[in-house]
């Protein structure tokens, strides 16, 4: 596919909501016998200091949260999407799963040839939302933080702009890693 992720992009980012301006730092600290999973699993986990867990997250909870300068999270924040994801999950290439989200894309004139230019735009896409604070907080167990983000991509046969919801887990040291390709319109 010939069209330019980074050009498309540059036409979204002047739109883009106010940004969050201040970073902390999840830390479990281990101050008593029992560790509570969920606080494990947030150890290390960078929010944004509007839209982290609950926190305390709850009575005797020992995390603290430590500030991050925002230029640390701009220089160091990443976002991975695993190729598998896409194919041949999304486009359901080994004919192994029930949902149908590949007709959904294929309306939009995509297909599993673009899984790679997809991949490259839900990370860039992802860590660019991530940064700014623009995502949502999700379900929180003891396997991790989930947040929902936005993505934007051109519907090939129209040229319009569609969107849907991809799902991240927020991992420990600055990263972040697609769960979900496509989770809702
Ligand atoms: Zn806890
Ligand atoms: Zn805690």
């Amino acid at each position: 596919m010939s069209l330019d992720f980074d050009e498309f992009l540059k036409g979204l980012w002047g739109k883009s909501a106010s940004e969050s301006q201040n970073w902390v730092k999840w830390v479990h600290r281990n101050l008593s016998e029992n560790h509570c999973p969920e606080c494990l699993a947030l150890d290390g986990c960078w929010f944004a200091g509007d839209k982290h867990p609950r926190y305390p997250h709850h009575p005797y909870c020992h995390c603290v949260l430590e500030n991050i300068p925002k230029s640390v999270v701009e220089k160091k924040a990443e976002a991975y999407a695993d190729y598998k994801k896409f194919d041949p999950y999304l486009f359901n290439t080994k004919g192994e799963e029930t949902h149908t989200k590949e007709r959904m894309f294929e309306s939009w004139g995509y297909n599993v040839s673009d899984s790679n230019w997809l991949k490259q735009g839900v990370e860039k896409q992802g860590l660019k939302k991530y940064i700014s604070g623009n995502y949502k907080l999700g379900l929180l167990n003891k396997y991790g933080q989930r947040i929902s983000i936005r993505i934007e991509i051109p519907n090939k046969n129209t040229g319009a702009t569609v969107s849907f919801i991809a799902g991240f887990m927020v991992c420990p040291n600055r990263r972040i890693r697609l769960t979900t390709p496509y989770g809702g319109k």
